[in-house]
């Protein structure tokens, strides 16, 4: 079943180091375009295909925005839909929390999930035969989250709340592969979960295979991912051995293990 509905459509394009540009493509062929940080890998993929339905953008950080102008050069008039953010000086419709999107065959919910940063976005769409899609940028990652640039742990932690509470087999589709160093990081916090050593296998397979990890589904996130659990009793446990007191709250569990994370070294 894994090969069925939207998955077959979907792309993940390598940019940069670790980037993924997302296609989406319709029956078709036609194709809604993800986060371009640059345009040459885009370029390359639709040399023959017909011209896009449209460019989304999560988040303004220049390696998801990057090559919106020269993809413009190429397909003029392309819509190009982002978060109200004047930092996003490319783009030609802005959408927020709540809005709905309607681009060829494809319906997406806008999620406002601030935390990387303050205007950061996700579209999701559940269409008929297919899974939910969730386009989520540097929000959430597989086996791990992106870092608090703009907004506070508690704006993170209800941000990712708020798509880890979307169907199980929503298609998470990040930004980065950055699916292995999660994995070292997520093991060392929950060293017990057994199905989170399963996913860290496979991810090392999949990266062993010159293949992406993603995309991941949320019911398998839910099940692995420390910062979707950061309320598990050993999770817990294991941030208060890490910072050495007893903690106060959610928020306060949430903001420790993202300090854990960023100072941590596999
Ligand atoms: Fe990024
Ligand atoms: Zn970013």
């Amino acid at each position: 079943a894994v090969t069925t509905g939207q998955r077959m459509h979907l792309q993940p394009l390598p940019a940069f180091e670790d980037n993924y540009i997302w296609l989406l493509r319709d029956d078709g062929g036609r194709a809604l375009i993800v986060d371009p940080g640059e345009a040459g890998p885009v370029l390359a993929a639709l040399a023959d295909a017909p011209a896009p339905h449209a460019i989304l953008l999560t988040h303004h950080h220049g390696d998801h925005v990057g090559g919106v102008a020269e993809l413009l050069e190429r397909w003029p008039g392309l819509p190009v839909i982002a978060p109200h953010d004047t930092r996003i000086a490319t783009a030609n419709r802005r959408v927020g929390d709540g809005d709905m999107v309607e681009i060829g065959p494809w319906r997406f919910e806008v999620l406002g999930i601030p935390g990387h940063t303050l205007s950061h976005i996700a579209f999701c769409s559940r269409n008929a035969g297919g899974e939910g899609l969730l386009f989520c940028g540097d929000t959430l990652f597989s086996l791990g989250c992106g870092r608090i640039f703009e907004g506070t742990p508690a704006q993170m932690l209800a941000s990712l709340r708020k798509l880890a509470a979307l169907p199980g087999d929503t298609l998470v589709c990040c930004g980065h592969e950055y699916t292995l160093a999660n994995a070292a990081f997520a093991l060392a916090v929950e060293p017990g979960n057994a199905v989170l050593r399963e996913r860290a296998a496979q991810a090392r397979a999949q990266r062993d295979a010159g293949q992406p990890t993603l995309p991941a589904t949320l019911a398998s996130e839910r099940a692995c991912n420390p910062f979707l659990r950061s309320n598990e009793a050993a999770i817990r446990a294991s941030i208060e051995t890490h910072t050495g007191r007893s903690l106060d709250d959610d928020i306060d569990a949430f903001a420790e293990l993202r300090r854990w994370k960023d100072g941590f070294r596999a």
